[in-house]
C-alpha cells in the first residue's frame, strides 16, 4: 500500500522538524495532488496507523486536495476538472503538458502551544 510508505515519510518529517523530542502535535496539513495517485482516506487510515506510539499520535490530519494544472501554449497554466480529459479549459485545445498536480506537501503543522515557550517554530 503507497499510501503506508507514504504516511511514513511524513511522520518522520515531522518528527524531524520538531523542537523537542517530546512536543505533541495538534495538526498536520498536506497538500494533496489530484494526479498523485494518493487516496486521502487511505492516507489518512495509513497516517492513523505511521502516527502511532509518536507525538503524531493525537494529530489531526487535514488533507487539502489541489486540482491538476496544465500549461496551454495559448492561454497559460489553466486548472482542469479531472485526469480524463486533458483539454484546456479556455480554448480547448488538447494539452498533455502537466505542470501541477503530483505534489504531495507538508503545508503546516501546528504544536501544542504549552511546548512552545522557547522553541524555534519550524517552517512558520
Ligand atoms: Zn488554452
Amino acid at each position: 500500500m503507497h499510501e503506508l510508505s507514504v504516511a511514513h515519510a511524513v511522520v518522520s518529517t515531522v518528527l524531524d522538524a520538531l523542537p523537542s523530542p517530546d512536543t505533541r502535535v495538534l495538526q498536520v496539513r498536506l497538500r494533496v495532488g489530484e494526479l498523485s495517485g494518493l487516496v486521502p482516506q487511505a492516507l489518512e487510515f495509513a497516517y492513523d496507523v505511521a502516527a502511532q506510539g509518536t507525538p503524531l499520535a493525537d494529530a489531526v490530519l487535514v488533507i487539502e486536495r489541489s486540482p491538476i494544472i496544465i500549461a496551454c501554449s495559448t492561454c497559460g497554466d489553466q486548472p482542469i476538472a479531472s485526469a480524463t480529459d486533458f483539454r484546456c479549459p479556455v480554448c480547448g485545445e488538447p494539452c498533455g503538458d502537466v505542470v501541477g498536480g503530483k505534489e504531495l506537501e507538508i503545508l503546516d503543522i501546528t504544536l501544542d502551544d504549552t511546548a512552545l515557550a522557547n522553541a524555534d517554530l519550524v517552517g512558520a
